[in-house]
């Protein structure tokens, strides 16, 4: 038996995923033309149920990428002529901040201490295109409260607000209105095997993007905004795709559908105030983001101490994979997915044994 993966990335993956990989082999899916009616529907299943998961209103388009990394670098080119400015408090939103550097823009960035959130009163360049949110950093398990995502929609309101919403999603119900792009990978809440991103965008996007192109400046040359845009129109892909991918997102995305995303939501918010209350109370393990209203539910993370080998190998003896600490963190803390796959039953056991450890 695998043990269960509470890796943040690649994490479990979701439990209905083994059938639908059987299926895709018996129907011939992995070597389907990309150019075929075949794929086409395939293409309209998952986009539809992204839409009908999400609630993502019709003025929003969805597009395929090979990874959110990738996304990180297509957001730069096709929404930002100079200057981007990133809320940066971990690993993965200094990426992104390096990212746009090393495009040659020229980004600002608003810095928080790791493990801590961003004040409601940021102060926003007034230069400012774009405005790059990591709403869940998955190094340090802090999420962004959507309350303030939409005060800085209303304070800026002629600013792109970009949100990477990679390790919540499809938790967050985002009013997809406040913002003008999303994106993220399907290896972590959506619990596939890596190696496709969703990127969604609205018209303001596509607008800017044209924009930057009648200005001569190159928007990559593919997987532009403009090439996505004629390609999906016709239910198609600018280059030959993760077909396997695709098809199988949009199957979890119906069991999501079935299961009712309000349900997810409730299940996540429970297994979450479990996993905090015991690290709330605790005499070894602590939770490293002590401030409630920046607790990431889908990333939780524990501070250690010296115990981190010694926890980890008891939850490895009763079948349970923690994740990992990040970089710096590796050798005194772990962290723990609260993924859509991750049962409650299964984090009822992660907790007891957790509640257990107690030298
Ligand atoms: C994992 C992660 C990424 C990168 O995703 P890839 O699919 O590996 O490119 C980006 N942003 C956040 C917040 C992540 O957790």
């Amino acid at each position: 038996m695998l043990p269960i993966n509470f890796t943040p990335g690649p994490s479990q993956l979701y439990f209905t995923l083994t059938d639908h990989v059987r299926n895709a082999f018996k129907e011939g899916i992995p070597s389907l033309s990309h150019r075929s009616k075949q794929f086409e529907a395939i293409f309209k299943e998952t986009t539809s149920g992204l839409r009908n998961l999400l609630g993502l209103p019709a003025d929003y388009h969805i597009f395929f990428t090979g990874s959110a990394t990738e996304i990180w670098e297509r957001v730069i080119q096709n929404l930002v002529e100079q200057h981007s400015t990133h809320l940066v408090n971990g690993s993965f939103s200094a990426r992104f901040f390096e990212t746009a550097a090393q495009l040659n823009k020229k980004p600002f960035k608003s810095e928080a201490n790791e493990g801590t959130g961003f004040p409601e009163n940021i102060i926003v360049p007034q230069e400012t295109e774009l405005l790059a949110i990591t709403h869940n950093e998955t190094s340090t398990g802090v999420s962004v409260p959507l309350e303030h995502i939409y005060t800085w929609r209303k304070k800026y309101p002629d600013t792109l607000i970009a949100v990477d919403a990679v390790s919540s999603l499809p938790y967050p119900e985002i009013d997809y209105s406040k913002v003008d792009t999303v994106f993220f990978s399907v290896q972590k809440g959506f619990g596939l095997p890596a190696g496709l991103g969703v990127w969604m965008v609205n018209e303001k996007c596509l607008a800017k993007s044209e924009r930057l192109s009648k200005k001569g400046m190159s928007l990559g040359t593919y997987h532009s905004l403009p090439s996505f845009l004629s390609h999906s129109a016709k239910s198609q892909t600018p280059e030959t795709p993760n077909v396997l991918g695709i098809y199988l997102l949009g199957k979890v995305i119906g069991n999501m559908l079935e299961r009712g995303i309000q349900n997810i939501r409730r299940e996540t918010n429970y297994k979450a105030t479990l996993l905090y209350q015991l690290l709330d109370s605790h005499p070894i393990l602590k939770p490293f983001v002590k401030d409630h209203s920046a607790r990431s539910k889908t990333v939780i993370v524990a501070d250690c101490g010296t115990h981190v080998e010694n926890i980890a190998r008891v939850l490895k003896e009763k079948g349970m994979q923690p994740g990992d600490g990040y970089g710096s963190f590796k050798k005194t803390q772990l962290r723990f997915a609260n993924f859509p796959t991750h049962s409650k039953e299964q984090y009822e056991l992660l907790v007891d044994t957790l509640q257990a450890y107690n030298s």
